[in-house]
């Protein structure tokens, strides 16, 4: 019995609690994964927590992807849970929508902290676990808003072209020990991130330069991301897909 559940392979996604990371942690139960899910709100980690119950395929954990003592330690406590991992996905990001000349440095840091610094780390402690395994995968959860400059995004964009080039290093260095590592550049979602720097102004710009003229949805992102994870992505590495409505075909700027 416990062979069987040693077998079944292990999704690690950070900023797991809710939004996109919690809908990615959704896809890989319904395609027979064991799930982490790593946060460090304690709000969604309790809504996450009722949610899941006593579900043993899942483990929630208290980590802020900045900090390399938590991601130590998520690290020790999937090994020795689960005992193994398959699958990373950097997810938890922050974002802060302001031009340079307000973004204070204290900003600008926390950007980074989470949504780069983060994405090293677990990408670099979460490797060993994920070396072990044939056909891992990493997924970096960047944006659209790496792929062009804004007057609002100084600290937020530039955190997420500098991920969509992290990916091309960590597939370069891991692909030739078969870890594949690539990203997905979501459009706009409809998620407490987006409550909280999208403003009416943003929105009704955004219905305009989207060609199928809607927001995404967490499902739409969460299958890309569960398919670059999966066998069927098999020779694809170092790439990103922009899961945008047609947004960056359209070459048009960001509201
Ligand atoms: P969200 O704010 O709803 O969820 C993000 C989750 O990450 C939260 O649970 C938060 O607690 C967690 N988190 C943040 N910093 C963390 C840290 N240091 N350590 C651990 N957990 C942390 O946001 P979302 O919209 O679901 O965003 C998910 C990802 O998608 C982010 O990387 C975001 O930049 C990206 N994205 C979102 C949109 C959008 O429109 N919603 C568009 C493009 C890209």
């Amino acid at each position: 019995m416990s062979k069987v559940l040693n077998d079944k392979p292990v999704a690690v996604v950070t900023g797991g609690a809710r939004g996109i990371g919690l809908e990615i942690g959704q896809w890989f139960l319904r395609h027979g994964r064991r799930v982490v899910l790593l946060d460090r709100d304690a709000a969604a980690l309790d809504a996450a927590t009722t949610e899941f119950g006593q579900n043993p395929d899942v483990l929630i954990l208290n980590c802020d992807v900045s900090r390399p003592e938590d991601v130590e330690r998520a690290v020790a406590t999937v090994r020795s849970t689960f005992g193994r991992a398959d699958s990373l996905v950097n997810n938890a990001g922050v974002a802060v929508f302001k031009p340079v000349l307000q973004t204070s440095f204290a900003e600008w840091r926390d950007v980074m902290s989470t949504n780069l610094d983060g994405a090293f780390l677990c990408s670099q402690l979460f490797a060993p676990l994920l070396l072990e395994q044939q056909g891992a995968a990493i997924v970096n959860i960047a944006s659209i808003s790496a792929l062009r400059a804004s007057t609002l995004r100084v600290a937020y964009g530039t955190s997420k072209a500098a991920l969509v080039h992290l990916t091309r290093q960590l597939a370069v260095e891991l692909g030739d020990a078969g870890v594949r590592v690539n990203t997905v550049c979501p459009g706009p979602v409809e998620t407490e991130m987006a409550k909280l720097v999208h403003s009416v102004a943003i929105r009704s710009d955004y219905y305009d330069a989207i060609p199928q003229g809607r927001y995404g949805t967490v499902e739409e992102i969460a299958n890309a991301v569960g398919f670059l994870c999966s066998a069927e992505a098999s020779f694809i590495n170092g790439q990103f897909i922009a899961v945008d409505g047609g947004f960056d075909a359209a070459g048009v700027g960001l509201p």
